[in-house]
């Protein structure tokens, strides 16, 4: 006879505080239900203000929206060069193909996993050398841990080349002390259902001011002159997020240092049990000007020490019905992106071989912890 499976454990699936359905109400009764009304105009406030103030949000339908605007007011054209980060999800390469660019792929370097400061330097010099100066750096705080941003954004101010932040899995990661999403010439967020605040889909172009916002929200609301008729002068597009979803982030915002609170609580219950296993180790804060909101907590398995590869623990995890995902498979390893440049060696390659995700959520309860513990002290 079949045994009844347990219960799912997800990876990282949505957490809701409680307030969210109260904003989405006040939508649905004051008939708001447009990509436009009072929770779009709240939520960016309430993103702004967490943010520190300093800059303007533009809250829109998604993350990889958010970064194809980026590239747009970078100056982005087609035929032009941009430089981006191997080591990612595809929502951070694939609007440089939108725009018929040219993606240029650089390694990841072993402290935070991100973009290599040395590499960087060797790829724009190298394309300067061959005749293209890259027009953008997009740079990614994976699992939201920090990249090198003083590094990096020295390079690219000494070369004048725009820094595109993709700040989709590190919303309240902070480097000495300032929020991520902060540092680029544009910064983006990302509320897809998986990420540590959700809108059930949505994202945001963070701008260094607001002149830069009023373009971002005339690009993603079709580009309209001004007349009383639809008049175009520019290519628009549709990527304006919906109030009624801006209404699930403005809840969202009460809980998410509560939420980030219990995701790094859930890299010290993994921290604990791994501090005991040989061959496995666990992404960490590689000095202390780093912060990371541990969106995802994620480990290496090193097969000849540990006695077991990453296969065999996700698989050991699936049997229990517990969701686990290998790390992001570089993107110059991906078949759409065989023929693009990459410069570095094989950092992220090998993060990719080795590497697990686990369990994360803010949600996730005592008894299934218990049951994650238990497969993974039982392993070997
Ligand atoms: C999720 C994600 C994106 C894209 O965000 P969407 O809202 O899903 O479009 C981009 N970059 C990274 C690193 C992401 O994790």
């Amino acid at each position: 006879m079949k045994q009844e499976q347990p219960e799912k454990i997800w990876l990282s699936s949505p957490h809701m505080g409680g307030a969210e359905q109260q904003f989405v109400n006040e939508a649905f009764e004051t008939n708001w239900i447009a990509p436009l009304g009072p929770n779009v105009n709240g939520f960016e406030k309430d993103l702004e203000s967490y943010l520190g103030n300093q800059h303007a949000v533009a809250c829109l339908s998604s993350g990889t929206a958010a970064i194809h605007l980026a590239l747009i007011m970078a100056g982005v054209e087609a035929g032009d060069e941009v430089i981006c980060q191997s080591f990612t999800f595809c929502g951070s390469a694939n609007p440089i193909l939108y725009l018929g660019a040219t993606p240029v792929f650089v390694d990841s370097e072993p402290d935070s996993w991100n973009i290599c400061p040395n590499a960087l330097e060797e790829a724009i010099k190298d394309r300067i050398k061959k005749g293209k100066k890259p027009k953008a750096i997009i740079a990614v705080h994976l699992y939201g841990m920090p990249y090198k941003v003083d590094e990096i954004h020295a390079f690219a101010k000494a070369y004048d080349i725009k820094v595109i932040e993709d700040s989709a899995e590190s919303l309240g990661s902070t480097y000495k002390s300032q929020k991520c999403g902060t540092f680029g010439d544009f910064g983006i967020l990302s509320f897809n259902g998986n990420k540590i605040i959700t809108t059930s889909g949505g994202g945001a172009l963070v701008c260094n001011n607001t002149l830069d916002k009023q373009k971002a929200v005339f690009l993603a609301t079709q580009a309209r002159d001004e007349a009383p008729h639809y008049q175009h002068s520019a290519l628009g597009y549709n990527y304006r997020l919906s109030n009624v979803s801006a209404g699930i982030g403005r809840g969202q915002m009460q809980v998410l240092d509560l939420h980030i609170g219990k995701r790094r609580e859930m890299n010290e219950f993994y921290a604990e049990i791994f501090d005991e296993m040989p061959g496995v180790t666990i992404q960490s804060e590689f000095d202390n000007e780093v912060f990371s909101n541990f969106w995802l907590t994620a480990v290496l398995i090193d097969p000849e020490k540990a006695g077991f590869t990453r296969e065999d623990l996700r698989a050991g995890l699936n049997d229990q019905n517990i969701e686990s995902r290998p790390l992001w498979k570089p993107m110059h390893l991906q078949p759409l992106y065989t023929s693009s440049p990459f410069y570095g060696d094989m950092v992220a390659e090998k993060l990719f071989e080795k590497g697990l995700c686990l369990p994360s959520g803010s949600n996730l309860n005592f008894s299934n912890r218990e049951r994650i513990k238990s497969v993974l002290t039982n392993f070997r």
